[in-house]
């Protein structure tokens, strides 16, 4: 065998053969062929689908499963080929093969195939890692076929032509290559376009497969010794057993496919309920967020009135079905409007977030509720067992909220106004409860606010009452029934004559008699009545004026008071001149009165209002001075003309020494801004003289006369008027008492 060499037990011919040798002429079936490319290209087609299996494969379980089927139907299909490969084989001997070694080429097969799939499972390859990979597959594609080729057993000898053997082996490689270069390229991508190219992907893998077989036999030369007998290939059952073969292959591909197709169904479907369980979830969240932002004040971080309400409705079926009490708690604080007027709107939120911890610092448990609903208005829900743990709840907060605040370097002290129902026994619904607890914030505040009150049914019935009350007194101004003015000296200390009428409302009602200004004005303002009342007074007491000239006092001035509402009105100024227009009388004759307050809300509107006002020849007057908040730096600006020292500082005169070194300072004050000087509320005669004896210009008050209806003026006047220095101011009230010196 001098031409011949072995290597690794494979006998390779690179020359001719010795004389005497002979070497087989075979051939191929090619039916069998053509059923082995077919085979070979549904396994490369299967392995493509499994690859994409695994890319897409979420669960490692699965990852792992789809690799391993991929591996069986690559190794099948290769298998496969190689076998029916083998039948189609025709030699013009006796062949058998062994069928152990058949086996063990097909545990090869599946060991490349494994490989191939292992790495194809990888995320990401780069082309040294792809090209290292296909040698080891197409190394064991190779080793596949040559050890199932070493099965065949005949009388021949078998020689391996080296060339085409290391083709062979190339195209092996480079088939593997391929293979997971495409597949690497197809495992992403759907649609018929990929399903094309996977499909074309797999024709040409097959030929690669079917091309290493080729070649191999190819290589592959079966040698007899001369004179041996040639025996023609008899009758074989190779067809029917290839067919076999190949449909037994060709059902396990398609079953896979099919399983992978309704795994990738499967996935959608999954994948699918995924995106609308995370869209569900988005939903959620948004919805969520949505409530967050309506139910919550954003300044404060509190519930507003929307959330309050939910709660409170949750609270209070809970507490009808267990059993228990629940207070609400309504929440003003005090003058807060004058807070935004002066120093602006950031330092009025500033302070609200102040009061706002300090309330939600007072709540005892995370169950109680603490709500906002919107400007200075707070509300909370509070479980406790009696009512005294309400009082308590309240009195702290008050106390809490009176500690000094720093706001734009000043300091603050707050007060709050608290009104509180109580379930059950106040209401049973979250709107019956409110609205009580609103009544008795509005009782709270009505009596010099700073304080609380519980809701109670006398309260009920005086909102019914005022409500009532409300209606008849629109109807009053409307119809011009019922209202009058009633009108009290006011008295010039220098010149010892009445020079001033203060205008004061009076009410004569149908039912309840004659009506104090108190018991209805508040209710004017807060039901919008209180502009129209005030233009009522105006015109009265102008057309008072002219009938006062009638009878000959044309020197009396008279003052009327105007609400702080009617301040912040641009019009007044031309309703005071229409009324004096009207009535035919001088505006020096007129004067109006404000409250230092009404003068503090908004001092660069007031204060175009005030100059208005002056400029048309009214005298401005600043009424109940020292119970509000007046600034002197801002009186100081203000075009007044009086001020009206309130009754409070003279009542404890001469009891209280410090009252009246408030009042003496209070005129001093006074006479250094050029303001005239009231008193009001004088009773006694120790109250006239001890102003008398400090320099006060004027006194009003029971002591000279009680505010009378014009008709009674007259006498009162004169009674006044004739008062002599001889006759000692004592006996006035009981002078004028009596008609006989009149
Ligand atoms: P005011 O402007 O401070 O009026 C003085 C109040 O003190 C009057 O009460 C008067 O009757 C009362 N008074 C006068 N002298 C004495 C006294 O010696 N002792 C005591 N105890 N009281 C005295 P009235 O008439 O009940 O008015 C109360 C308030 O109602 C007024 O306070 C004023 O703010 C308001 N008011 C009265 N009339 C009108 C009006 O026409 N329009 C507006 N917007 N408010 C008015
Ligand atoms: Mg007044
Ligand atoms: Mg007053």
């Amino acid at each position: 065998m001098g031409h011949a060499m072995e290597w690794l037990g494979l006998h390779f011919i690179t020359e001719l053969p010795d004389a005497g040798k002979v070497i087989l002429n075979c051939v191929h079936d090619p039916f069998l062929v053509l059923l082995a490319y077919l085979v070979a290209c549904a396994g490369s087609f299967a392995t493509l689908d499994m690859a994409e299996r695994v890319a897409h494969a979420q669960k490692p379980a699965s990852r792992r499963l789809w690799c391993w089927v991929g591996a069986g139907c690559l190794a099948g299909g290769i298998w496969a080929m190689h076998f029916i490969g083998m039948l189609a084989f025709e030699a013009p001997i006796s062949v058998h093969y062994q069928l152990p070694v058949t086996f063990a080429s097909l545990l090869i097969a599946l060991l490349a195939s494994w490989l191939a799939m292992q790495t194809l499972s990888r995320p990401a390859l780069n082309i040294w890692q792809c090209l290292l990979a296909s040698i080891w597959v197409g190394l064991g594609i190779a080793t596949m076929h040559y050890v199932g080729m070493s099965a065949l057993h005949s009388q021949a000898t078998v020689y391996y032509q080296p060339t085409l053997f290391a083709l062979s082996i190339v195209i092996a490689i480079v088939a593997s290559l391929a293979a997971l270069l495409l597949s690497r390229y197809l495992r992403n991508g759907s649609g018929m376009f990929h399903q094309l190219l996977k499909y074309g992907a797999s024709l040409i893998l097959g030929t690669g497969i079917i091309s290493m077989h080729f070649t191999g036999m190819a290589a592959f030369n079966l040698m007899l010794p001369a004179g041996s007998v040639l025996t023609q290939p008899g009758e074989n059952n190779h067809l029917q057993l290839g067919l076999t073969v190949a449909i037994m292959t060709l059902l396990i591909i398609g079953s896979s496919i099919s399983a992978a197709l309704a795994d990738k169904k499967l996935q959608h479907k999954e994948q699918d309920l995924q995106r609308v369980n995370s869209l569900l979830t988005q939903l959620d969240q948004a919805r969520v967020s949505l409530q967050q932002v309506a139910h919550f004040d954003p300044l404060t971080n509190l519930v507003n009135r929307r959330g309050f309400n939910q709660l409170f409705a949750e609270k209070l079926i809970e507490k009808t079905h267990t059993g228990g009490m629940l207070a609400v708690l309504f929440l003003d604080i005090d003058h807060f409007k004058r807070i935004n007027d002066s120093l602006g709107h950031d330092a009025g939120d500033e302070l609200l977030k102040v009061l706002a911890s300090h309330i939600k610092g007072s709540v005892r448990s995370h169950e109680d509720v603490v709500a906002r609903f919107g400007g200075d208005e707070f509300c909370m829900l509070i479980n406790l067992h009696d009512r005294e743990e309400a009082r308590h709840m309240a009195q702290r907060i008050m106390l809490k909220m009176k500690e000094p605040i720093e706001l734009a370097g000043r300091r603050m002290v707050m007060t709050t106004s608290i009104g509180i129902s109580l379930f059950p026994e106040d209401g049973k619904t979250c709107d019956e409860l409110l609205k009580n607890a609103d009544l008795a914030l509005y009782q709270s505040k009505g009596s010099g606010r700073n304080g609380l009150n519980f809701f109670s049914a006398n309260l009920k019935a005086r909102a019914t009452l005022e409500l009532q009350l409300e209606e008849e007194l629109r109807h009053a101004l409307r119809e011009d029934t019922g209202l009058m003015l009633h009108y009290q000296p006011i008295y010039d200390l220098k010149t010892g004559q009445v020079s001033k009428l203060e205008a004061l409302i009076r009410w004569q009602h149908p039912v309840h008699g004659l009506l104090a200004p108190d018991r209805f004005i508040a209710l004017a303002e807060t039901n919008g009545l209180i502009t129209e009342l005030d233009n009522w007074v105006l015109r009265k007491a102008c057309e008072d004026l002219g009938e006062l000239s009638l009878q000959g006092c044309e020197a009396l001035r008279i003052a009327v008071n105007c609400s702080p509402l009617s301040l912040a009105r641009e019009e007044l100024a031309g309703q005071i001149e229409h009324a004096l227009r009207s009535a035919g009388v001088a505006p020096q004759r007129l004067e109006l009165e404000v409250t230092e307050n009404a003068l503090m809300g908004n001092i660069a509107d007031t204060l175009v209002l005030l100059k208005q006002i002056r400029a048309l020849g009214v005298s401005l007057s600043i009424d109940d001075f020292g119970t509000g908040y007046s600034s002197l730096a801002y009186l100081k600006r203000l075009p007044l003309n009086t001020l009206k020292i309130d009754r409070s500082f003279i009542q404890e005169i001469p009891k209280s020494t410090q009252d009246m070194e408030i009042v003496q300072a209070i005129i001093a004050m006074a006479h250094t801004l050029h303001l005239e000087v009231v008193t009001e509320g004088v009773e006694t005669f120790e109250q006239y003289q001890f102003l008398e004896r400090h320099g006060c210009d004027f006194v009003q008050g029971y002591l000279l006369s009680r505010p009378v209806p014009l008709a009674d003026l007259r006498p009162v006047l004169n009674e006044i008027n004739q008062r002599n220095h001889s006759y000692p101011l004592t006996s006035l009230s009981l002078v004028h008492g009596t008609s006989a010196l009149m």
